[in-house]
């Protein structure tokens, strides 16, 4: 029995999602909830040491289309796409959840530790990657097909040691709007979810991580962290019907941090005041 909510939302439809690393990965939040609703799901993983653990969680929602694709490889971006038109002739939906910068990038000084070959990697995999994906995506997508990237606050305001990824993320809520305006005649909605933090590979690599989680929880409207299950759903009302007429838009599945100016009376107030 699924714990995600099951139902018939995306019978019928196929598509891809890029950015499963393992089990605490948003990208397999997303898969349970689309397979609860009925999707055939395709993978992309990095490297053989991916596989092993991509494998069984894909095998779980019954797919055994895993194909082995780096973003920055030309070949196999091509590979991947051919991989699917080969397979399933259309697709209907894309999911992208893949970002990189390296970890001497994400701590301390934004101007002091931003070089430039750790500017161009940032940009390259966690921004360039989507435009690339949805292009190829786009060629083989049905025009009821829609797509979703995973974003972060990051990108509008400061957040320490989020640094270059803050910039990477500002770039692809642009790309999404420029790709939803091309696609957008056809049909085909494009969209990013800007998630609050969620423990996951990624997030580890952020300097300070511990204190993020906590500084949200305490912030946050709902006093709670980021679910990944409410991520999942947005991504599901995204990419199915019910998102009709929605495309180009950054949609905040953060427990309402980001509409918080000042925290409410409580236990960060509380920590300040004493
Ligand atoms: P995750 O499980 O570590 O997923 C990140 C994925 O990106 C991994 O599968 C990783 O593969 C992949 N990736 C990195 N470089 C790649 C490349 N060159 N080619 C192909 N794949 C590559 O972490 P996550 O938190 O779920 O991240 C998913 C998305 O959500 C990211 O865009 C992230 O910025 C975004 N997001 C995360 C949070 C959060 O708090 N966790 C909040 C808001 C938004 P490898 O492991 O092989 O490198």
């Amino acid at each position: 029995m699924s714990e995600y909510p099951t139902g018939t939302l995306m019978a019928g439809k196929r598509g891809l999602i890029m950015g499963v690393a393992n089990k605490n990965s948003i990208a397999w939040a997303i898969a349970q909830q689309l397979a609860a609703q009925g999707a055939e799901i395709a993978f992309t993983y990095q490297g053989d040491k991916l596989l092993r653990r991509v494998k069984p969680l894909a095998e779980s929602v019954g797919s055994d289309v895993l194909l082995d694709c780096d973003v920055t490889n030309d070949d196999q971006m091509d590979a991947t796409f051919k991989a699917l038109a080969d397979r399933w002739g259309r697709i209907d939906f894309l999911v992208h959840a893949i970002a990189f910068a390296g970890k001497d990038q994400l701590s301390g000084s934004f101007v002091e530790s931003t070089t430039r070959d750790g500017f161009k990697s940032a940009l390259d995999i966690s921004a360039y990657s989507f435009v690339d994906a949805a292009r190829r995506a786009s060629e083989i997508m049905n025009d009821d097909g829609a797509m979703v990237t995973l974003t972060y606050l990051g990108s509008e305001r400061v957040v320490p040691n989020y640094n270059v990824m803050g910039v990477a993320k500002a770039a692809l809520e642009a790309c999404t709007r420029y790709i939803a305006a091309d696609l957008g005649p056809r049909g085909i909605r494009v969209n990013a979810i800007s998630a609050g933090p969620i423990k996951t590979l990624a997030a580890a690599g952020i300097g300070s991580g511990r204190h993020m989680f906590r500084f949200n929880k305490a912030a946050a409207a709902m006093q709670d962290n980021t679910d990944p299950k409410g991520v999942a759903g947005a991504a599901l009302y995204l990419l199915s019907e019910l998102g009709a007429s929605c495309t180009g838009e950054t949609h905040h599945v953060d427990g309402g941090f980001h509409a918080i100016g000042m925290p409410q009376e409580g236990p960060l107030r509380e920590s300040l005041e004493s």
